[in-house]
């Protein structure tokens, strides 16, 4: 078999953990019922396998089960919440505020709803990538209805202040949505504390497959209300129709207990190969680091480099290292990151950027192999761009 290249890109997706895999696999053949089925041992099986994750998924975030909704991932729980949200209260009011710095599938639901009437403020960020409290104080208004603010970065992995925001939305009486896709796992969450009223998760960048997701929605304190965007069969309590997809299920909650179970000490394990790769890189001229070293994820590692283009490095780079320029998701178009233009860096810089993406199953060997041969390639590309 030919070596494949190292994989640093943990922020796009992850393999699923071989734990996960083996609690998954019956559901697929012997345990296949269909988990809304009670007249029969398959439906209830697979009824009971639901319930149980359902309830382990709540635990973890301080939730109860039926504050949980299971959806096909980070995407269409962000598209639920907002969009849910906007149909459900705008008698109340049709303003919401995000942020600029938000994954597409926040910014992009709110553009929609501008089309409708809605209006959206996009907060600006500083230049470590966080909000301003204060600006996001003074941008509620008495028609805005949803505050929503990613927990990490999908590209720098900064963390925002969750709690801090989610007090002030409370005072204020507006309802909070945070996209934690990247921050589950990876940051302690207790929505009853941080005062989340709506939550979006995925399971695939924790080691969990794709195509399962979750969106937490509070039913007390206040009673989110929520418009479904599926309509049919009224599964899960109507929130979302569509017959529930047990293995990925299944294998979504393995994952989160996993994951919050090695949280401590996995973090530590990243964070060192995270200084180990940013010592390598800080010591060549022209590197900088986008955001911030230690308020964001510990396995997150995104650098620009004066003097050459980030698509070039990666071509360069693709038989030793697989990792992202930029965002991944926006990795079709050569527009400079959304993300990286709103810190201030400039449009050149932007695109010289890398983002590693450093996992569980990564090694302090693989992190020096990767920053040696990113090294070595840096000079050649700055000589034959004049630089
Ligand atoms: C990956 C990601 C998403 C999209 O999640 P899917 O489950 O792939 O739809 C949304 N938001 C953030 C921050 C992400 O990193």
């Amino acid at each position: 078999m030919p070596l494949r290249p190292i994989y640093l890109d943990a922020h796009a997706t992850t393999p699923v953990d071989p734990r996960v895999l083996e609690v998954m696999l019956p559901y697929f053949t012997e345990h296949f019922g269909n988990p809304s089925t009670n007249t029969h041992l398959y439906g209830w099986e697979a009824n009971a396998a639901v319930k149980n994750a359902r309830e382990a998924i709540a635990n973890i975030i301080n939730a109860s089960p039926e504050e949980i909704v299971f959806t096909s991932g980070a995407t269409e729980a962000n598209n639920l919440a907002i969009k849910g949200v906007a149909e459900a209260y705008f008698n109340k009011g049709k303003h919401i505020i995000t942020v600029a710095t938000e994954h597409r599938a926040v910014l992009d639901p709110c553009k929609y709803l501008e089309t409708l009437g809605f209006e959206v403020t996009y907060l600006p960020v500083k230049s470590d990538g966080l909000l301003d409290i204060n600006q996001l104080t003074a941008a509620i208004r008495e028609d805005t209805i949803l505050v929503s603010v990613m927990a990490a970065n999908n590209e720098i992995g900064v963390l925002q202040p969750l709690k801090e925001i989610g007090n002030i939305c409370h005072n204020q009486g507006v309802l909070f949505h945070t996209d934690a896709a990247q921050a589950i796992a990876k940051i302690p969450f207790d929505v009853a504390a941080m005062n989340i009223d709506l939550m979006s998760l995925t399971a695939h960048k924790i080691y969990g497959p794709k195509g399962i997701g979750a969106l937490y929605v509070r039913r007390r304190n206040p009673r989110v209300k929520i418009a479904s965007q599926l309509q049919g069969g009224g599964q899960e309590r109507g929130r979302r129709s569509g017959t529930l997809y047990t293995p990925q299920i299944v294998g979504f909650a393995e994952a989160l207990k996993l994951g919050v179970g090695a949280m401590e000490s996995e973090s530590k394990r990243l964070f060192k190969l995270k200084k180990q790769l940013w010592s390598m890189f800080k010591s060549v001229e022209g590197v900088y680091l986008n955001g911030n070293l230690n308020n964001s994820l510990p396995g997150n590692l995104n650098i620009s480099i004066e003097g050459v283009d980030g698509s070039a490095l990666l071509l360069g780079l693709q038989s030793v290292v697989a990792l992202s320029s930029g965002s991944a998701c926006s990795s079709t178009s050569t527009a400079p990151s959304h993300v990286l233009t709103a810190l201030g860096r400039d449009k050149k810089l932007a695109h010289a950027s890398l983002r590693f993406g450093i996992g569980r199953f990564n090694t302090p060997e693989e992190i020096k192999t990767v920053g040696e041969n990113a090294i070595a390639v840096i000079q050649p590309l700055r000589q034959a761009n004049n630089y």
